[in-house]
């Protein structure tokens, strides 16, 4: 059996590690939530990026493939004539350095230089060509060093006539291959088998390691690759993760105090009851109640057990003060009387035998006991004399006395249960007028060990007698209380002697077998204290 607090700390326990749980799952979803979305975030910032710069590139070198087929037609014409031609259309081409004409592998015409005659092989290798190229290169004759851009146009099919426009890739790699630090370290342009970061010359390989490469963009409409390197969308996100803490954390307090709210009646020994009481765990017990002269049985007092499939069998102890402290009681002692009635069939079926139930003085408030009573139990007509046990530490108020007058008019017995441990008055007993008194079992157990409370023992005994209240002794466990209290007048003894608690469906079998011992029956009854 357990005790009260054991069962009330394992379910603060259980209701503490939910909330702890909550609070966990709230705080792992958050971050997890705000990671996704910021990796998310990172990486359109990064496809973004290298779109813009793609685009950024195309859009300079669409016009000069619009253009090209006026320029080719130019190839063959004599520089003088076709000079001012190429001038004026590298004037309104703003990103265009210089325009050429090629005629049989010889740079014949120049935009800037007008007349020339050199080898094109010379200054630019895979040149001529028989296919379009672009072509990522140094300049040779203008700016020596700086990166250009070359876009070749062939005429002729063996490639050696073509236009030649070399644009100024400079300027534009700023507003293209700028790093956007943190998200990208580095931004790299890739024709051919050449590479171009920003502020930096053609190289021939990448200066950057491979791993770091994030994002490749190749052009639609043109044969170039934008590269893209930084620390990754996730890990930029899981860095900045630190900073969502706070908020996360304050999101998870927040819910985890929500379900200690929420878990408040779910997850308390009420709930616990509530959810027996549905799946009908509790179990009747009867204890048989014995005529102290003739012992013979004269009735019973059901006594509820709990088998709780969480927690195993609970005593009433503990969970009968819990169901009255939470307004639980009431349907506790329903499903007695229900139950009972329906386990009726195993007790003997005359007014002499006597049913003893347990209930609480709220039970009596507003006329709720007597409304149960006609409901539950006179409905079924029962032959037995019905008993209420009141405890006597149980306060009943004004109003509740017009029901026990109520319950007197049903034929109904009032015993007054643990009487002597209460601080009730004479007055009290006046009022109530019960049948029975119960003798609470510690004045029992004191006769013949305890002289104080064996004294007190007498003097309600004497008091029974001189009320002429029927007397039952409760926790009779001795032959020698057993004696003592039939040779003083106890009219009824209950007790381990006799039976412990038991299973309704086993008490025909004990009935059957208890047979008073007839010895005894002959003794005077001792008045030990006429109370006059
Ligand atoms: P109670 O009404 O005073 O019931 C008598 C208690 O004394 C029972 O304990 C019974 O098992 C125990 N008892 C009987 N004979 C002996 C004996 O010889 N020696 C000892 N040491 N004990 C004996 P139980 O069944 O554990 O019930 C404890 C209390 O729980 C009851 O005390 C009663 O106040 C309450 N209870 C039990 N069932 C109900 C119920 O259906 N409704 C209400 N309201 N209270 C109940
Ligand atoms: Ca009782
Ligand atoms: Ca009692």
């Amino acid at each position: 059996m357990q005790t009260a607090q054991r069962i009330i700390k394992k379910y603060r326990q259980k209701r503490v590690i939910v909330c702890v749980m909550v609070a966990l799952l709230t705080l792992i979803l958050t971050l997890g939530i705000r990671f996704i979305s910021q990796r998310n975030l990172n990486q359109e910032r990064i496809q973004a990026f290298a779109t813009h710069s793609v685009t950024a590139l195309d859009k300079i070198l669409l016009p000069l493939q619009n253009g090209r087929d006026e320029l080719q037609s130019l190839v063959g014409v004599p520089c003088s004539e076709a000079h001012l031609m190429l001038r004026k259309r590298a004037a309104t081409l703003q990103t265009v350095r210089s325009i050429t004409l090629v005629k049989e592998g010889i740079l014949y015409c120049s935009s800037i230089f007008g007349d020339r005659n050199v080898q094109i092989r010379l200054t630019q290798p895979a040149l001529p060509s028989s296919q379009p190229q672009l072509i990522l290169s140094t300049d040779q004759s203008l700016l020596k060093g700086s990166p250009i851009l070359i876009q070749w146009y062939p005429v002729s099919d063996a490639g050696e006539d073509g236009v030649m426009q070399v644009v100024n890739i400079d300027l534009i790699t700023k507003m293209m291959l700028e790093p956007q630090s943190p998200l990208i370290t580095d931004v790299s342009l890739k024709v051919g088998d050449k590479f171009l970061r920003d502020g930096q010359s053609v190289t021939d390989t990448l200066n950057v390691p491979e791993d770091t490469m994030i994002l490749r963009q190749t052009s639609a409409h043109f044969p170039f690759t934008i590269l893209v390197s930084g620390p990754g969308a996730s890990e930029l996100a899981l860095k900045n993760l630190p900073s969502e803490l706070p908020l996360a954390v304050l999101i998870s307090l927040l819910l985890g105090y929500i379900a200690w709210l929420a878990t408040a009646s779910r997850m308390s020994f009420t709930w616990e009851i509530n959810l027996g009481l549905a799946a009908r765990e509790f179990e009747l017990f009867c204890q048989p109640l014995l005529n102290a002269r003739t012992q013979k049985c004269v009735g019973v007092e059901i006594l509820l057990r709990w088998n709780n499939p969480r927690q195993g069998w609970i005593s009433p102890d503990v969970f009968i003060p819990l169901a009255e402290e939470h307004n639980l009681i009431v349907p506790l002692t329903r499903y007695v009387m229900t139950e009972t009635v329906r386990q009726i069939g195993y007790f003997p079926a005359n007014k002499g035998f006597h049913i003893g139930i347990n209930v609480a003085a709220s039970h009596f408030r507003n006329g709720t006991l007597l409304r149960d009573l006609n409901r539950y139990w006179f409905s079924a007509h029962p032959k037995q004399q019905l008993i209420v046990e009141l405890t006597e530490r149980d306060a009943l108020l004004d109003g509740d006395y017009r029901l026990v007058r109520e319950l007197h008019r049903k034929e109904v017995k009032l015993a007054i249960d643990d009487f002597g441990t209460g601080n009730s008055s004479l007055s009290w007993l006046e009022k109530l007028r019960p049948d029975v008194l119960k003798i609470d079992k510690s004045f029992t157990m004191a006769l013949g060990t305890d002289a104080v409370n064996s004294t007190v023992t007498d003097i309600i005994i004497a008091l029974g007698q001189r009320l002429n209240i029927e007397l039952v002794a409760e926790g009779v466990e001795t032959q020698e209380q057993a004696r003592y209290l039939r040779h003083h007048g106890v009219n009824t003894l209950q007790g381990f002697l006799y039976a412990r608690p038991m299973p309704l469906k086993d008490f025909p079998k004990w009935l059957a077998e208890s047979s008073p011992p007839p010895a005894q029956r002959n003794k005077p009854i001792l008045r030990i204290m006429p109370l006059r």
